[in-house]
């Protein structure tokens, strides 16, 4: 079948046990039918050992300790794959950080920047945005329900006019609330006209309304985020990652009124940019990568507003990281930038509660 690929995807090689977070800590790991019945039938120790560690009734997946994979040996690697092979892995294992998507007249391939190799590729990619087409013979199974057979083919058109216009954009950050504010505008009409029973707007002929500050955030809006899980004590020890920074935020900001803050906060972008205009083009990137990562999710949900809005979201949270790792320590290395946007992936991309309370705030303010 055609896959569309992104440019960078085959670059990527686990750093195995030299991986900074390794993807075996901080959050659960599902297990597929087939990972559940080949444990069912595995003999002997391993057998007991395995079956012991699952959990869950519908939805199974591995007990942890300690916030990691019962598996994860002292060497940081996985110990099902050396004892047992990888066909005793779980699929997520074998494919993380592969993103694998059948919709049916084609399938999509990208990586997950929760992993910090996939990270690295994504921020150093000549061409982050490019879809490669290439046909592939053994791609996972197709399990889409949405009876309009034509809307894969058309999100398809619709997220390639709109990576074009955000490449085409001003690499400021006036370009990039440009680009939010037509994403919102987008995903308003495209709700509107897919409820009416029409097909997707042309995103080129969208013309935003110019007034929501989208990019960067507010310190209000910042406030509100940050009073979300997005936050909370036990991250010192799941992601200290992430913890540090946002910490930090609460020792900048608290004791400011929201005039001092904002002043605060301004200040800190415009000097941010200043000294290195072509950071910008990061947050450019982090917007599509996260576009790209959630947009076929509409195929059978229609949630314009969330999948677009949560790649506004993750740019501007990505960015209030950086501006708190280099006040705080006067420095933000590759290293740091590539540990920080994994953390954070895990963190808010990838974990619901956290994802639905940030969309929150945004709508509550600008819905
Ligand atoms: S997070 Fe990425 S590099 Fe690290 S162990 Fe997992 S797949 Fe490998």
């Amino acid at each position: 079948m055609k896959v569309l690929t992104s440019s960078y995807y085959h670059e990527f090689a686990c750093l195995g046990g030299s991986c900074p977070v390794t993807c075996c800590f901080g959050w659960g790991i599902p297990l597929d039918r087939e990972a559940c019945d080949v444990y069912a039938r595995t003999k002997g120790l391993w057998g007991m050992r395995l079956r012991m560690r699952v959990t869950g009734s519908k939805l199974k997946a591995f007990r942890l300790s300690m916030g990691k994979c019962p598996f994860h040996n002292g060497r940081r690697l996985c110990s099902i794959q050396l004892s047992l092979g990888v066909d005793h892995m779980p699929r997520v294992c074998r494919e993380y950080p592969r993103q694998l998507m059948n919709l049916g007249p084609f399938g999509i391939r990208l990586l997950d920047t929760g992993c910090p190799e996939a990270a690295r590729l994504l921020l150093h990619a000549e061409k982050p945005f490019a879809l490669i087409p290439e046909e592939e013979g053994d791609f996972p199974e197709c399990h889409v329900t949405n009876e309009d057979k034509g809307f894969p083919e058309a999100l398809a058109a619709a997220l390639r006019a709109l990576l074009d216009m955000l490449e085409e954009e001003e690499k400021t950050p006036a370009g990039l609330n440009r680009f939010a504010e037509l994403l919102y505008a987008f995903a308003g009409e495209a709700h509107a006209s897919s409820v009416g029973g029409g097909g997707l707007p042309d995103p080129r002929r969208i013309d935003p309304v110019r007034s929501l500050p989208l990019f960067p955030f507010s310190i209000m809006l910042y406030n509100a985020m940050l009073s979300t899980p997005l936050f909370e004590e036990r991250l010192s020890l799941l992601s200290p990652a992430l913890y540090r920074p946002l910490r930090y935020y609460y020792r900048l900001f608290d004791r400011q009124t929201e005039i001092e803050g904002q002043k605060r906060l301004a200040e800190m972008a415009e000097k941010y940019f200043a000294e290195a205009p072509e950071r910008m083009e990061k947050y450019l990137r982090l917007t599509g990568h996260f576009l790209m990562l959630d947009w076929f999710d509409l195929v059978e949900d229609y949630s314009f507003h969330s999948h677009l809005l949560q790649a506004v979201i993750h740019a501007n949270l990505i960015l209030l990281l950086d501006l708190l790792i280099l006040e705080k320590e006067g420095e933000l290395s590759e290293e740091r930038q590539t540990a920080v946007l994994a953390a954070y992936t895990r963190r808010a991309h990838h974990n619901e509660d956290v994802a639905k309370a940030l969309y929150r705030c945004l709508m509550d303010r600008y819905g």
